[in-house]
């Protein structure tokens, strides 16, 4: 006789292990429908299971459009944002260029990007020397280090995602008048300048070069 008290996916309509399932607002999905939304879809239990469907639909669309995605621009260090010119869109990933398609990355046009604003987190250190008996002192006066790690946020007006964050730079960066930090500066300014491409209606030429990368 079947269990009246069992659950099921309301995805796959499959039904639910007892454990390793997750609560959406008005049902559950199971482990494997939740492997196919999109990894920056954020608070999905807050979802309902109707969007939730409409999201694996619009992924699946989304992974078959990957095969013809061309990147030639990146930036980022460890997650990166690769730039197609062609299609005037990009995808985040951590995976290497020729692995993008790998975890289906969202194609996300530029006209969905709302902002595209750097934030600088600043870290003081104290530098300490270490006296004849291995005893650690502070110099007098303390000799302080700032170091430093660029966040972009990126804001979309998209029907499925809402913001994107990505470090532009790997270890934090030594001072502010230093090299990395100069050139984090810059390479910050040209993600702005290429992610916001369509609302300042700057010519398709501008920014179509060969093969740019913005890494640090
Ligand atoms: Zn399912």
């Amino acid at each position: 006789m079947a269990r009246l008290d069992r659950h099921y996916c309301d995805i796959c309509k499959k039904p639910l292990p007892s454990m390793g399932y997750y609560r959406l607002k008005d049902g559950s999905i199971c482990a494997s429908c939740s492997r196919l939304i999109s990894p920056l879809l954020s608070n999905r239990k807050d979802k309902t299971s109707d969007y939730i469907r409409r999201h694996i639909e619009y992924r699946k669309e989304n992974a078959k459009k990957l095969s013809s995605f061309r990147p030639s621009i990146s930036f980022g260090y460890d997650k990166k944002i690769y730039i197609d010119p062609y299609i005037s869109g990009f995808v985040v990933t951590r995976r290497k260029e020729e692995e993008i398609i790998l975890d289906n990355p969202d194609i996300i046009p530029l006209n969905q990007v709302v902002s595209c604003d750097t934030n600088i987190k600043e870290y003081k250190k104290e530098e300490y020397y270490i006296t004849e008996d291995g005893r650690k002192e502070s110099y007098f006066p303390p000799h302080i280090s700032y170091y430093y790690d660029f966040k972009v946020e990126i804001e979309l007006d998209s029907e499925w995602l809402n913001k994107i964050i990505v470090d532009l730079n790997g270890e934090s960066i030594a001072g502010r008048g230093s090299v990395r930090y100069q050139k984090c500066t810059s390479i910050a300014k040209q993600l702005k300048d290429t992610l916001m491409v369509d609302k300042k209606r700057m010519p398709f030429e501008v920014y179509k070069r060969e093969k740019d990368i913005f890494r640090l």
